[in-house]
């Protein structure tokens, strides 16, 4: 998972939610912070709907230099827990089951992404991604969210198979914010440039872990929400 960008290095958040489903922030609010942050490429994969990154690919149209924003939805199969569909276009429907899903991805020129698959007390796919691992262009290898030491049977599974991998912080709040972003050295112009950095492992995923400001947002959130 080593390479060295000779000339630059350039960064992108794939895991992020926002006010469209359950993140604090607004699509606004997040690609103003993107910006600010230093993030070349954001990824918006809210839970169930690609509304939040609908509207960011608005908002994006307005603003001089922005990111560039990939349309992606987090989406809960029901057979096989999170999965992170990036794609050229926002969507309205999709198939629920994962091998439905892997089908309509490939009509649509998406790439499908386990999201942290071992981690426990969350919907993942489980140990059964060994079975299906055929179904998922990536895995999420780091997930910044939940206790970091779950995260290893996701690197020694693609370091195993040879499957590509990314990293994602699943930024709710605003500071979770690239705390996990993938590297990456070469300009892109459009969603399907990074997809092929991603299948063709020329990123490289970022261990990053939050801080305990970050936590303590994060903590606060998740009580504003349950309270909400
Ligand atoms: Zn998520």
């Amino acid at each position: 998972m080593k390479r060295n960008c000779p000339d630059q290095t350039l960064r992108a958040e794939i895991h992020v939610h926002t006010t469209a489903s359950d993140g604090s922030m607004s699509p606004d609010q997040l690609i103003k912070l993107a910006k600010k942050k230093h993030l070349d490429t954001i990824a918006i994969t809210d839970h169930d709907t690609f509304r939040g990154a609908s509207l960011a690919l608005r908002i994006s149209k307005l603003m001089d230099d922005p990111p560039l924003i990939i349309p992606g939805a987090e989406i809960r199969t029901v057979d096989h827990g999170d999965i992170i569909v990036l794609c050229q276009e926002p969507h309205e429907d999709y198939p629920k089951y994962l091998d439905e899903l892997k089908d309509w991805g490939k009509e649509n020129n998406c790439i499908l992404i386990a999201a942290h698959p071992y981690h426990i007390g969350r919907h993942s796919i489980g140990k059964s991604i060994k079975e299906n691992l055929d179904l998922v262009d990536a895995i999420e290898v780091w997930n910044s969210r939940g206790v970091p030491l779950l995260n290893y049977p996701a690197i020694r599974l693609a370091e195993e198979t040879g499957k590509p991998y990314t990293s994602g912080s699943d930024a709710h709040v605003p500071r979770e914010l690239g705390t996990s972003p993938i590297l990456y050295c070469d300009d892109i112009r459009e969603p399907a440039d990074l997809f092929d950095l991603i299948t063709s492992k020329k990123i490289i995923p970022v261990f990053g872990v939050p801080g305990p400001v970050t936590l303590a947002e994060i903590v606060a959130w998740a009580i504003i929400k349950r309270l909400g």
